[in-house]
């Protein structure tokens, strides 16, 4: 497979690489023929989390006697030195692996969130700590908001940006992709299917064929999706005439309701949590069930009926989503789904 080189870190990876969420919604077994698939198909890079609940496990297990030649990133939202040093400990272990070459700030979308991992005893100081020991290689960051993305490429310490990028959300095309480039950092693009909401794999990867200095890293769960997607990927083609047009068209529908997960309408005055009610239903295609209940889905069961309408946050929201009619729908289906797993 094509090669790419992720920016000023010099890391070599395939064209497309292995993203590690969906994995946590299917047995050991399944998780170890999809990512063997990927490893047979010539994808050479496999990004994590620390929150992925057991993708790391099931990635040590796969890649076991197969580590040479591979490029394993992971990330953590921990905030603080001591709390990321924990996370990447973890991730060593359950990886397998004694160091892991790129680490990433995961999810630094708001000012708030910088401002603590980037001060005293913060989360970059351990990645420094932990890079210096040799524990980690390379260190980079992910985010869903462009105005603080645009800031962090410009952040000495970053050799690489993972941000979300597709046919749907083609913003960062504007300035971040040419920023980062500038500044010589490897761009890694997170959910080139919209997260699941874009089901046309040719038209998706084509789409991305014409940016081929990126490494998309599509969320798997079967080695036939795995396949699907090295194929296109492979083939280099890109999106031309009819099928362009058809694309677009789709594309600009899917964007009048698609979630970047930027932060802008939040914070809410009753408390809800408005990104992870706005991809809710995401949650129910891609997470295992207890994560929902537990992680990221539980505030949007206890609170996305207190939305009283008001409004505020569509007036943030720079793409005039309808946050209101999404909240209340995301209120009905987890109160539906939190019954359904016996939490009334
Ligand atoms: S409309 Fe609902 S979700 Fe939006 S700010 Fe008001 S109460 Fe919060
Ligand atoms: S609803 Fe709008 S402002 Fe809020 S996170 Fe989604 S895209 Fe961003």
């Amino acid at each position: 497979m094509r090669q790419v080189v992720l920016g000023k870190s010099g890391l070599k990876v395939s064209a497309v690489g292995f993203g590690g969420i969906p994995i946590q919604r299917v047995s050991l077994d399944q998780a170890v023929r999809t990512l063997r698939a990927a490893l047979d198909a010539g994808i050479t890079f496999i990004d994590t989390a620390a929150g992925y609940t057991d993708s790391q496990l099931k990635i040590g297990e796969a890649i076991k006697g197969r580590r040479d030649g591979l490029v394993i990133a992971s990330k953590s939202s921990q905030k603080t030195r001591d709390g990321i040093l924990a996370d990447v400990d973890r991730a060593r272990q359950e990886l397998g692996v004694k160091t892991i070459d790129l680490y990433q700030l995961h999810g630094v979308s708001s000012p708030q969130t910088w401002e603590a991992v980037s001060g005293p005893d913060g989360a970059l100081e351990g990645l420094l700590a932990a890079r210096d020991k040799g524990l980690i290689a390379h260190i980079g960051f992910s985010s869903h908001n462009l105005d603080i993305a645009l800031n962090l490429v410009r952040e000495e310490v970053f050799e690489t940006v993972q941000f979300p990028f597709n046919l749907v959300t083609a913003e960062p095309a504007e300035k971040l992709i040419p920023l980062a480039r500038k500044r010589h950092l490897g761009f890694i693009v997170m959910k080139p299917l919209c997260g699941g909401q874009y089901d046309n794999a040719e038209f998706a990867f084509k789409f991305l064929n014409g940016f081929p200095d990126l490494v998309p890293i599509p969320g798997t769960e079967s080695p036939e999706q795995v396949r699907q997607i090295v194929e296109i990927v492979n083939s280099g083609a890109m999106l031309r005439g009819a099928e362009k047009a058809q694309a677009q068209q789709i594309a600009a529908s899917l964007g009048k309701l698609f979630c970047r997960r930027c932060g802008y309408c939040q914070p809410c005055p009753q408390g809800v949590p408005i990104t992870n009610a706005m991809v809710f239903e995401g949650f129910l295609r891609r997470f295992p069930v207890a994560k929902i209940l537990e992680g990221p889905g539980k505030g949007v069961i206890e609170k996305a009926d207190l939305c009283n309408e008001c409004g505020q946050c569509e007036e943030k929201c720079p793409y005039n989503l309808p946050i209101r009619q999404t909240v209340k729908r995301a209120g009905e289906l987890a109160k539906k789904f939190a019954a359904e797993h016996g939490r009334t």
